[in-house]
């Protein structure tokens, strides 16, 4: 049987703290889905497409072939619990930074289990070198000309310099 997981998120673009996420998740299940969320009137920084290809160059630079292998990007415009129950989910995998993530992801984890019981959220911890990185930051270090590097994974560094250049 292969067990799957829903990493559900925006991901725009993926950050280091995403793929200690990931790779944890990559333990604990045979299959990973990345479902990456499509919201109405936003705007995003980097496209869903765009997203995809930084997700997977990202898996392919940090973990094994075969962990690679095993991530699946799909995007999402419906209801999380929607969305795993149609990829066949059993794991709905949420990262913990601190007490506030912890205080929201309960309130959902509680919705999610009444709403489909047999989809178990499971809580990941932050490694404490990446707990600190959120993607908005991120994307404002950006726009304001600072240096990224120490947060998200090298494929990501240069698209995102250049797509948060002022001046672009
Ligand atoms: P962000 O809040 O950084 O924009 P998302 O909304 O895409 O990221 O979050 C998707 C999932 O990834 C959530 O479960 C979130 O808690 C988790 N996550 C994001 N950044 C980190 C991090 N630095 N460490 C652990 N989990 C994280």
């Amino acid at each position: 049987m292969t067990r799957i997981a829903l990493y559900p998120g925006s991901f725009d673009p993926v950050t280091n703290g995403h793929i200690d996420i990931l790779h944890q998740a990559l333990a604990l299940a045979d299959k990973v889905v990345v479902a990456i969320g499509i919201h109405p009137g936003k705007s995003p920084l980097f496209s869903f497409e765009e997203r995809v290809q930084l997700i997977h160059a990202s898996a392919r630079a940090e973990f094994s072939a075969d962990e690679a292998d095993r991530i699946e990007v799909i995007s999402f415009s419906n209801l999380v619990i929607d969305t795993a129950r149609e990829q066949r989910a059993a794991y709905l995998v949420r990262g913990l930074r601190d007490g506030t993530d912890l205080d929201y992801e309960m309130q959902m984890a509680g919705m999610n289990s009444t709403l489909e019981p047999e989809i178990r959220t499971v809580f990941l911890p932050a490694s404490p070198n990446v707990r600190h990185i959120t993607a908005t930051l991120v994307r404002q270090i950006a726009k304001m000309g600072g240096e990224i590097s120490a947060f998200v994974p090298n494929p990501v560094a240069e698209p995102l310099r250049s797509r948060a250049r002022p001046d672009s």
